[in-house]
Order: C-alpha cells, then structure tokens, then sequence
C-alpha cells in the first residue's frame, strides 16, 4: 500500500533535519525515512561528542575552505550564515561559544543537545521521523516519486536526498544516496576519503602518539620538490600524522609523498643553528633534550626524534659538536616522514565526490534532471575543511532545500488533491 506526503526526506543527518524545519508546518505533509534505529547518530559524534558546528568571522572567509567548490556553495551558505545559525540555537536557548581557533560549539559542549533541539522541532511541525526504515529505491511517478523501502512504499511530491557520505560507515553513511540519485539520471563524482589521517611507511614516533604540535609548519614533497606549504596543528598517532594541518591537506597527498615537518618554529636550519649558538652561553650546561624543551618541543618527541638523529638526548649541550648541532638543525626544522598511505573512509571525517553539482542548483539545491528532486549535505560533491565548515555546509544547504520546497508547495497542490 501507499502512503502519501507532500515531501520525503531520506536521511536523518544534520541536512536532513535542517531540511525538514525549513519545509514542515502549515499543514504539510513531511516525513523523514532514516536507516538507522536513531537519527543522527554522526552528528552525536562529531567534534569528539562537542560538536564543532561551525566557525566564527565573516562567511565571506568560509569559501576558501571548499577547495574548489566556493563558487557553488556560496549562495547556501550566503542563504543561511553562520551568523543565522548562532542566532537560531540562541533562539531556542542552545548558546555557541568559541574556542581559541575560532571553532563555535554549544555552550554545553554536547552534540546531543544540538541533535535534541532538532528532533524537538521536528516534532513540534509534526514531522514523522521513521526509524529503522532504510530506503532501497526512488523512482518517478506521474506527478511525484515513489519510493521504496523494506517494510513500505511511499509517494511523495518532493523528495530530498539526505543520506550523507560513505566516511565512518558506522554511522548509517554507506553511500547509498549515490544509486538513489544515479536512478534519477544523476552523475556521480567518484566518491574519496577526505580529512584522513596519514599512515607513515617506518614510522618511528608511535611513542609520541597524543603530543599535538600547534602552529606547526609542513613542507609538502613529491620527487623530491616541494609542491606545497601547510601551517596548523600535527597530531602525532599510533601509525602516522593526523590533526587538522594533516586532514585538511590529505586531499593533495599521494602514497611515497614526502612531508618535512618543523617541530621548532624556524624557517631554516640555518637559522634555528644561529639562534642554537647564540644561547650556547645560557643553556650550555643543559642536556640537548631540555634545550629543544625551551623551544616547545616536548620531552618524549625530542627523546624519540633525536634517536634517529644518533644524538643521545642526554649529551651535555655545550658538548655537542658542530657537525651534530647542525644535524640536528637540520632534522628539527625538516623532520622528514614518507607516506605510505592515506586513511580509508573508516577513517576519513569527510567524503570528497558525490552527486555532481553541475546537475544541481546551487540556489535551490534542486536537481537539474528531475523536477521536485532536491539534495543536501555531504550526498554532494562538496567537502569542507576540519573547523565546523562540513556542518554549516550540511546546515546551509539542508536550510535552502527546505526554503525551496515550502516555496514550490505554496504555489502547487500536494499528491492528496
Ligand atoms: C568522527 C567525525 C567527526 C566529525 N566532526 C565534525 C565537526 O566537529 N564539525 C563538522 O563540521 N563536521 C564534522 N564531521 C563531518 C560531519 O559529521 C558531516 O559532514 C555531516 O554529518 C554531514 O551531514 P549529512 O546530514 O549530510 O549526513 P549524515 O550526518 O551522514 O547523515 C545521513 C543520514 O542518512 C541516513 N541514511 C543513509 N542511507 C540511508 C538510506 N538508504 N535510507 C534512509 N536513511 C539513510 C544515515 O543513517 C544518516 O543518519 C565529522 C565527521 C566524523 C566522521
């Protein structure tokens, strides 16, 4: 048997939920199919459970954290700001607070409260969120789509594709939304992980896994020529190098790159050695380990650094010859690591490729090949940078869907007339 509704949003994610906000009361007719038992349940972990929801400054800043997709995310994001998203949750006493990188999260620092305020919303516009009810196939009928799930058949005049990437599969994101939209005559960008850690081929810091580097400089390095320069904090891991200087430029990088890493703040080994020299007077009598301390290098890096350097971390500084000086000179401004691969979408925070956004509309988000068709969030060929730009992506884009479809229901009858 069928059932009917003005529109069928698939997927309960942060776009899915923003979508049906903008879409739902007055009467409308709007449910949310979602494959898990729970909606949200990538939401609920995202900024480690805190829930990095966006970034502070002018939104005219957040394009350049899109890589190459500025110019088809900026009305979404012109549409609904970050600015209206703070002013949203304020408006429902959920306050944004901002940490020293200009990262916003709730007050709270709890992802759950953002999920609950969206699910009380919901609610309170009567939305029927059906759990447990993963959508197998969408198809066109006259006037409307059908769409199929397991346990039902749904017909509905708009339908939204919601269903997030293919990263952390876990979470409900297995890619599905790909052969929704492909049956629906869309392309699809080959979908990647992106804002993976990297694994490092004999990688010797397993032991420093936890110490974070801010601030810290990455030459980027392919045939022994530097094709890049990134800047911002390096996590050392188990295997290799995360932290959001290393996600955010995963993108470019290929398996046998080579990274350089600074772990002191000197553009040179020429000038980190002068700056050595000059305090050989002060720090003589220190041992290498606790003088590298004085420039933030923490103790167990130095230690596990300076072993592949052959200088014992212990040598008295004022011992250490020139030639050993300006070894390690040279290692502590280029520390080099060999990539062996970058992380898998079990790993990756983000998906690059999806629907191709050539078929979409950047001011409605709706398809270009099949009326009454709309997307939102990560389904898309869209990826922002680590910070919160892959919610307020996922916000924007859900918010002027469902702007859209209110608009269109305004002006034409629903399936039940
Ligand atoms: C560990 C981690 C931490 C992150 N932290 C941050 C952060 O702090 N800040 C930030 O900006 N971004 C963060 N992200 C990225 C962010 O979570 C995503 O970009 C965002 O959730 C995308 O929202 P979405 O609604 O498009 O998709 P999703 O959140 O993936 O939601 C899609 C929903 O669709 C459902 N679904 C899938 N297929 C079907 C189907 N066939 N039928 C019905 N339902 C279906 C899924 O179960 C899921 O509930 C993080 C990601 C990860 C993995």
């Amino acid at each position: 048997m069928n059932e009917d509704f003005d529109v069928v949003i698939i997927g309960a994610g942060p776009a899915g939920l923003f979508c049906t906000i903008n879409c739902a009361g007055n009467g409308a007719r709007v449910c949310i199919l979602e494959k898990n038992a729970r909606p949200g349940k990538k939401l609920l972990i995202t900024g480690s459970g805190q829930c990095n929801i966006t970034h502070e400054g002018p939104v005219k800043e957040f394009l350049a954290h899109y890589g190459d997709k500025a110019n088809f995310v900026k009305p979404a994001l012109y549409g609904f700001t970050n600015e209206d998203l703070t002013r949203f949750f304020a408006a429902r006493n959920l306050q944004m607070t901002a940490d020293d990188n200009g990262k916003l999260f709730p007050e709270s620092r709890r992802a759950a409260d953002v999920l609950n305020m969206l699910l009380e919303e919901c609610r309170a516009k009567g939305v029927e969120i059906r759990t447990d009810e993963p959508v197998q196939e969408i198809g066109k009928f006259p006037g409307g789509f059908l769409i199929r799930t397991e346990k039902s058949q749904y017909r509905a005049r708009f339908a939204v594709i919601t269903t997030g990437g293919k990263s952390y599969p876990g979470t409900g994101s297995t890619g599905d939304g790909y052969g929704l939209a492909a049956a629906l005559g869309h392309s699809i960008a080959e979908p990647a992980p992106a804002l993976v850690p990297l694994a490092i081929e004999d990688y010797r810091l397993s032991r420093c896994s936890g110490i974070s580097l801010p601030g810290c400089a990455v030459g980027h390095y392919r045939n022994g020529k530097r094709i890049g320069l990134w800047k911002g904090d390096v996590l050392f891991t188990h295997t290799g190098l995360s932290g959001p200087a290393i996600l955010d430029n995963s993108r470019y990088v290929l398996p046998g790159d080579e990274l350089k890493l600074a772990l002191v703040a000197f553009e040179s080994a020429g000038d980190f050695d002068r700056d050595l020299v000059a305090r050989l007077s002060v720090h003589g009598r220190k041992t290498v380990k606790n003088v590298l301390g004085v420039y933030g290098v923490p103790d167990r890096l130095a230690v596990e650094a300076l072993e592949s350097t052959g200088i014992a971390p212990d040598t008295v500084f004022s011992r250490l010859d020139r030639e050993s000086r300006k070894i390690m000179a040279r290692s502590f401004t280029g520390f080099p690591f060999r990539v062996r691969r970058a992380g898998s979408f079990n790993e990756a925070m983000a998906t690059r490729g999806g629907v191709a956004l050539v078929e979409i509309s950047g001011r409605t988000m709706e398809s270009k090949k099949a009326d009454g068709l709309f997307f939102a969030g990560e389904v898309v060929d869209v990826d922002g940078d680590t910070g919160g730009y892959n919610l307020q992506w996922a916000i924007s884009s859900g918010c002027i869907a469902g702007r859209s479809i209110a608009r269109l229901m305004d002006k034409k009858s629903s399936v039940r007339d």
